[in-house]
């Protein structure tokens, strides 16, 4: 039999890049995700769910298709198979959910309200982000609120500031000037993105400020393209598919007929049906058999009950239901691992474990 290697890759497959969003409380981080959903999480199911890490994958032809007014000239070719986005608690007492997404992420959308510059947890996730070297975007979120905005519902932001009068493009240049002095007081370059070249922000630290309303939709297909450009440009490397297992829980919760199920967040590598999973427990690490795979629907946030979809075999990197045995204790934010064939248990066990110790030493920094 063939051995597989498992650290192989090639730049023509690559996973799909995970995206966090963060951002002040009420600054619309649950709001801009509808807008890319379609959904009404907002207004509906958001107050059960804030204060859990929700995931969302995206598949390529949703990002085609709400980018396809902007993705015009020079078109732009999406080698990524979609996008996930890790949405995270805004309110304050979830400083450790925000570090762990932050530390789950390849890519990230920060939200500033454009009416309130930067706020407490704005200046949180700047250093959270930063200090892990995490490429981001930030939206100037709230630009409908500028005096007199004429709605262009789902347009490219440079068009819609197109239709605008003279008063209202100045208030916004205001408002947009504030927020760069303030990321500048905080040591952050930043600069309207069409002002800037694609390469200051694909070889320098500058970050990418994209106007938009989570409302009407103006800007939201600028943010969606500038992340799929960097994350093809600039942090395609790291997006390279691998064969290897690299699994997170992000979630442990009961549901309504399914008993204990663990939201897990794959990265890299496969997990199927009938796997032995190892987890970390509060009493150490245990083995159990993976009885079912679930996903809600592509554009379906994970938290909120839908119908699920049962898969065989799933794919990193994407967000995933597991349902076994024993898994009452297991901790979030703790590594998940899987015994193959030639594996001892005992090994795998330990590993799980150390990874653990690890990754607590390297969150306890922050
Ligand atoms: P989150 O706490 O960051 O998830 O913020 P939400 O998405 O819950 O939004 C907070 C409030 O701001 C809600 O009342 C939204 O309707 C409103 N909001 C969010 N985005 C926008 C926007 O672009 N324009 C306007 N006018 N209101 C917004």
């Amino acid at each position: 039999q063939e051995k597989v290697n498992l650290e192989a890759r090639s730049p023509d497959d690559l996973r799909c890049p995970i995206v966090v969003i963060m951002g002040h409380v009420d600054t619309g981080k649950t709001k801009l995700l509808d807008k890319i959903r379609k959904t009404n999480v907002q207004e509906g199911e958001a107050g059960g769910i804030t204060q859990q890490i929700g995931a969302t994958f995206f598949e390529k032809k949703t990002l085609e298709a709400q980018t396809a007014k902007l993705n015009v000239t020079e078109k732009f070719d999406f080698k990524v198979p979609g996008m996930l986005v890790i949405d995270t608690p805004g309110h304050e007492s979830f400083t450790n959910l925000r570090s762990r997404g932050s530390s789950l992420c390849d890519v990230a959308i920060l939200v500033v309200d454009l009416m309130h510059g930067l706020e407490q947890q704005t200046i949180e996730s700047l250093t959270m982000l930063r200090k892990r070297g995490v490429p981001f975007v930030i939206a100037l979120n709230k630009v409908d609120r500028c005096y007199a905005w004429k709605t262009c519902k789902d347009t490219p932001i440079r068009d819609a500031l197109k239709e605008q009068d003279e008063g209202t493009v100045s208030e916004f240049r205001s408002r947009a000037t504030d927020a760069k002095v303030q990321l500048q007081e905080q040591g952050v370059n930043s600069n309207i993105y069409w002002e800037m070249g694609e390469d200051d922000w694909m070889n320098s630290d500058f970050v990418p400020l994209i106007p938009t309303s989570a409302v009407t939709g103006e800007g939201v297909q600028d943010v969606l393209m500038l992340l799929c450009q960097m994350a093809q440009r600039k942090i395609w490397k790291q997006l390279m598919w691998c064969a290897n297992l690299q699994c997170t829980v992000l979630e442990v919760k009961a549901i309504d007929g399914l008993g204990m199920t663990v939201d897990v967040l794959v990265v890299n590598g496969h997990l199927r049906e009938g796997d032995r999973a190892v987890f970390c427990t509060l009493n150490g690490p245990i083995v159990t058999e993976i009885r079912g795979l679930l996903t809600p629907p592509p554009s379906r946030e994970m938290r909120v009950k839908s119908e699920y979809i049962h898969h065989k075999e799933v794919k990193g990197a994407l967000g995933v239901k597991v349902i076994g045995n024993n898994l009452e204790k297991v901790m979030a934010g703790t590594p998940v691992m899987i015994v193959g064939p030639e594996d001892e248990e005992e090994d795998i066990k330990s590993e799980v474990m150390a990874d653990l110790t690890k990754l607590e030493a390297k969150l306890s920094t922050d």
